[in-house]
Order: C-alpha cells, then sequence, then structure tokens
C-alpha cells in the first residue's frame, strides 16, 4: 500500500507515530509561513500542517498545489493548538515531512463541497466528481449495505442467487422493451428483460425453490423523476408457498432492512385490499403515515338544490386536522390546486369548523347549520379542522381526492421522511382495461390487459368470472408499500398450462402468438411445474426511502437524465455506417 493509514482513522492515541496517507485536496489555508491543508479521501478528512518557512523544497511543491492534486504525505501525528469537534479527526494533525504529488487537477466545474454550487446537469457530466462528495457517496455506500444485508437475509432463508441472461425475449410487465439487433441472426432482435419473470419461473420448475437476484432490469417507457431506463430489482420467487408464505418471508426483509440498516423497527406490516385503498385513500399505494381518509357524502349531500353535488357521481371529503385557520388565499389557492390539469377537478368546497363550534362553509346558501352539522358528524370534524370536498365522476374525483389528501399530508407536515409506514396492498384485480396506455404500443388498446403481468393466478374462488365478467376477477397479487411509495409487487403464478393459456386467450393472443412467445414457458409447466410465486422490490428506490430522498438517481452511481440519456459518455449515441450495415439495419428521418 502507498498508505499506511486513511483521511478518516487518526486520533488523538496516535500521536506521535509516524503516518504516510493519500488523498485529494480539499483546501488550502495560506498562513504565510505555515501552510494548512485539508486532504480528503473516501474515509474523512485529515489536516496537513505544512511549515514551509524552514523548508524550501517543501515550500517549493506547495505552492504548485490547488484543489483536488492527489497527494502523498509522510509526516508525525501531532496535537492540535485549536481543535475541530466536528471532524472525528480534528483533534490532530499531520506535521508534514514530505510530500509527494501523486497527480495533478485541473479546476474542477463545481466545488466537490455537502453544498456545491453545480447545477444538476453540471454534476451529471462530471459525475466521477459529484460522487467525490459526501453526501453522494454516503448514498452509494446505504446502497452497497442494503445490497449486502438482502443477502444475508435471503441467504439465511436459504435463498440462492442465480444469474439470469440479459439477452433474451420480451417478458411483458406494462413497458415496451430495448431490444438488441443480432449481427448473426439476419433481422432478428434479443429483448432487454423488463424483469427475469419467466426465467426464475422457469429455475421453480428446476426445483430450485427459493430463487433470489439482485438484477438490472430495462423498462422503454416515459421517464420520471423515480423512474430509470435501466433500474435494479431484488427479485425473488419460491415454490411450495401461498400468498402468506411470501407476504410474511419479505416482511421479514423488510423487517431486516429496517432494523439492521437503520436501528428502527417497524410495525406490524398492515394489509389493505385494493379496494379498500381506492375507496379510502384514492390511489392503490396509500401513504399510511396520516389518517386523512376519503369519507363519501352522497347521502348527506344530494337533494338540497346545489346542482354541483347533485349531479355528481361522487362527492369526497377529507379532514384536515387543525386547518380552519387557512386563510382565503390559501382555500383560493389550493382550488387552483386541485383544478389543474393534472387532477382537473373542476372547483372545491369546503368547511371550516371553526373553534367557537359554528361550521361556515363555501356553499351556505344551500346549506344551513344543521346540514353542516351532518358533514361534521360524517367527517368527524373537531372545532379547528377544515373539511374539503370534491365532486365529479367517480373515478376522476376519488383521484384527485386522494392526491388532494397527500397535498394537505404535505402541507400539514404529516409526511415526516423519518418516519415508516409499510402496508400491503392485497387483491389486485386480474385485469385492466386498456384505453391507450401511452407506456404500451398502440396495437394492445382496447384490449385486457394483465394488471400485475400475465403469468399472475387468478383467484380460485374468482375463476369462473373469467369468462363472464373478466373485469371483476381478483387476482393473487400484493404490492408492498412504504410512505406512499411502492417499493415491490408480486404474486402467486399460474403453474399449470391450460389456465396460462386461457390466460392468453383473455389478454387477446392467438394460439399460435401465444405459443410462439411463451410456448417455452407453457411448454415447462407440462413437466412437473411446483405451485409457486414470489415478488420483485425496487432496489433503487428502497433505497432513496432508505436515505430519505425523493429520486432514485442519487442512489445510482452513473445515472440517466430525464430524457434517458447519459450525458457523461454521451449515450445514446449514433453508430457507424458499418456497424448498421452488419446489422442490416436501415435507419429513418
Ligand atoms: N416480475 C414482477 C415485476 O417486475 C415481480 C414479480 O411478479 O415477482 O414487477
Amino acid at each position: 500500500m502507498l498508505r499506511t493509514n486513511t483521511c478518516g482513522e487518526l486520533r488523538i492515541e496516535h500521536v506521535n507515530t509516524t503516518v504516510t496517507l493519500c488523498g485529494w485536496v480539499q483546501r488550502i489555508k495560506d498562513l504565510g509561513g505555515l501552510t494548512f491543508i485539508d486532504l480528503r479521501d473516501r474515509y474523512g478528512i485529515t489536516q496537513l500542517k505544512l511549515n514551509i518557512e524552514s523548508d524550501t523544497a517543501l515550500n517549493q511543491t506547495v505552492k504548485g498545489l490547488a484543489r483536488e492534486f492527489v497527494l502523498k504525505v509522510t509526516g508525525t501525528v501531532i496535537e492540535r493548538e485549536s481543535k475541530n469537534k466536528n471532524n472525528p479527526t480534528g483533534e490532530i494533525e499531520i506535521n508534514v515531512r514530505n510530500i509527494e504529488i501523486l497527480n495533478a487537477s485541473i479546476t474542477p466545474p463545481f466545488t466537490i463541497e455537502d453544498e456545491t454550487d453545480g447545477g444538476d446537469e453540471l454534476r451529471m457530466k462530471y459525475r466521477y466528481l459529484d460522487l467525490r462528495r459526501n453526501n453522494v457517496r454516503k448514498n452509494l455506500e446505504l446502497r452497497h449495505r442494503m445490497a449486502l444485508e438482502t443477502r444475508n437475509y435471503l441467504d439465511k432463508q436459504k435463498f440462492i442467487e442465480v444469474e439470469t441472461p440479459v439477452l433474451i425475449k420480451s417478458t411483458p410487465e406494462g413497458a415496451r422493451d430495448f431490444v438488441v439487433p443480432s449481427r448473426m441472426n439476419k433481422n432478428q432482435f434479443y429483448a432487454l428483460p423488463q424483469s427475469p419473470q419467466t426465467f426464475k419461473q422457469l429455475l421453480m420448475v428446476s426445483g430450485f425453490d427459493r430463487y433470489y437476484q439482485i438484477v438490472k432490469c430495462f423498462r422503454d417507457e416515459d421517464l420520471r423523476a423515480d423512474r430509470q431506463p435501466e433500474f435494479t430489482q431484488i427479485d425473488c420467487e419460491m415454490s411450495f408457498v401461498d400468498q402468506e408464505d411470501i407476504l410474511q418471508t419479505f416482511e421479514g426483509l423488510t423487517r431486516h432492512l429496517f432494523k439492521v440498516v437503520k436501528g428502527i423497527d417497524i410495525a406490524t406490516i398492515e394489509r389493505m385490499t385494493y379496494a379498500d385503498a381506492m375507496k379510502f385513500y384514492g390511489n392503490d399505494k396509500p401513504d399510511t403515515r396520516f389518517d386523512m381518509k376519503l369519507i363519501e357524502l352522497n347521502e348527506i349531500v344530494k337533494g338540497k338544490t346545489f346542482k354541483v353535488f347533485d349531479e355528481a357521481q361522487v362527492v369526497l371529503a377529507i379532514c384536515a386536522k387543525g386547518a380552519a385557520e387557512y386563510t382565503r388565499k390559501q382555500l383560493d389557492e389550493l382550488t387552483e390546486w386541485v383544478k389543474r390539469p393534472q387532477l382537473g377537478a373542476t372547483g372545491l368546497v369546503y368547511a371550516r369548523h371553526n373553534a367557537d363550534g359554528v361550521i361556515k362553509s363555501s356553499v351556505d346558501k344551500f346549506y344551513n347549520e344543521e346540514e353542516l352539522k351532518k358533514w361534521s358528524e360524517a367527517c368527524r370534524s373537531q372545532p379547528g379542522d377544515l373539511i374539503l370536498v370534491l365532486a365529479g365522476a367517480e373515478e376522476k374525483t376519488r383521484k384527485a381526492a386522494g392526491e388532494l389528501r397527500l397535498e394537505m399530508g404535505n402541507r400539514l407536515g404529516l409526511r415526516d421522511k423519518n418516519k415508516f409506514s409499510a402496508l400491503w396492498v392485497i387483491d389486485f384485480p386480474l385485469l385492466e382495461w386498456n384505453e391507450g396506455d401511452p407506456n404500451l404500443p398502440a396495437s394492445l388498446a382496447g384490449r385486457w390487459h394483465a394488471k400485475h403481468h400475465p403469468f399472475t393466478s387468478p383467484k380460485p374462488e374468482d375463476m369462473d368470472l373469467l369468462n363472464t365478467n373478466p373485469g371483476a376477477v381478483r387476482a393473487n397479487a400484493y404490492d408492498i408499500v412504504i410512505n406512499g411509495v411502492e417499493v415491490g409487487g408480486g404474486s402467486i403464478r399460474i403453474h399449470n398450462k391450460n389456465l396460462q393459456a386461457k390466460m392468453f386467450e383473455v389478454l387477446g393472443f392467438s394460439k399460435e402468438e401465444a405459443q410462439k412467445q411463451f410456448g417455452f414457458l407453457m411448454n415447462a409447466f407440462e413437466f412437473g411445474a411446483p405451485p409457486h410465486g414470489g415478488i420483485a422490490f425496487g432496489f433503487d428506490r428502497l433505497c432513496s426511502l432508505f436515505g430519505g430522498a425523493e429520486s432514485i438517481r442519487d442512489f445510482i452511481a452513473f445515472p440517466k437524465n430525464n430524457s434517458g440519456r447519459d450525458v457523461m459518455i454521451d449515450s445514446p449515441a449514433e453508430i457507424s455506417d458499418e456497424q448498421l450495415k452488419e446489422l442490416f439495419i436501415k435507419t429513418y428521418n
């Protein structure tokens, strides 16, 4: 090793030892005869003291230094005169005898500090410099720890990690495939896995029994802050289990990670049906850190000559605790907020339950005190609370009310990122009608689409509905939701060839298409496929949640930007005509 110690480990008990450190120049303080340098590596910062007055060679070298030079220094550990309590090495410094420049650095495009002056794009372009910053590095250290502890837990539970191929053929998970042309097979393409779904099921047929893999997956879909075209899953599958076994096993994993990585004992993970999640929270991934459920007021408010409510399919209220003091301006602003096209509400009705007990609404013309008391009873409002009401078409209004609930949760400080509330959402519908999902090819519009994926098993008791009312069939499918973020999902699978064929039929595949695309799986089911099921966790998301961040980007070493570009290596990029020709590809303008 070039060094005897790291820049993070020397303490007062090391005084008088001779050490050699290597690292990057964080800061240079020139005090005339004395120069101080903060030397940084992955482990911390150590102060160097250079007495340049008495040493001309040293003087010469120090004069040529600048930020981010790489140094190797040798000297003696001494006690500092003015100690820095904020730095673990702050009680000592190195009295440097010898300094060697291992490499120079040009001026970095942004400061390598916790609070940097670099904007997003610039930091992405020079990601290797961004990764020198404490906070970004800490995120990757957290990620490493999460992966390690995942492996520890699953290994103890007898799971084995098996690698599955990356050049495969389409595994539908509700997105478009990334494809790779094959030079050796003219006009043929591999697809990159949207997940290792079919392979892990085949491993169950092979008898592996408990599989996992921390694995890259690829989905070509429109990007958002929490989406990346390539991302990582903790992908798992088990044989001879029912849904309950899977929920228990992965509640165990979640509990283990919270305990060892964050030192938190989380509460038992509650379960909620998909139907209840939609009814009470307006979405399938409720943030259960706070209550504020959606309350249906139809019965109470209809028939009082207020047209908006009378004509609405549904009238939904939320009770925002302690928000009665909201000013007119705040309420107007909230009204504008719900009217944004993303939510599309036509307006917002409110009722203040004032501190003196009197309830005043924005529709007092139609509802007297007596009537408003009924609102209050239904919403269980207390003096000081604010009731907010949306009305309109069922689906849209529930969704909007759910969003409003989250927004009020934010505004009232109920979504503390250091508080964790996990939930299983169960009994998802098997199918969903695809009106024209922008993430899917247009050819799939106007068909039933698998809500989870086509390998998910219907609930046995709903099986008959497959022919009569497919939309009502529930699946043995579940999601794990933490703080309103879907961190994982899975299902019990179909393991019977005929049922799988039936499923493809319902999804609008012809027999030939189904056989061509998934014949390998259905054939495998004929060779003694065990009952099986599994789950996959979005690993990047899980890490960002543990790290208290919104975006997954900072937990990925080399992420892509919002247009799916890696701006550091400048990819995707054009390829040469020669390559195109070899691949039998024509380009289009
Ligand atoms: N393959 C599924 C997904 O990527 C997870 C699973 O069903 O195990 O969402």
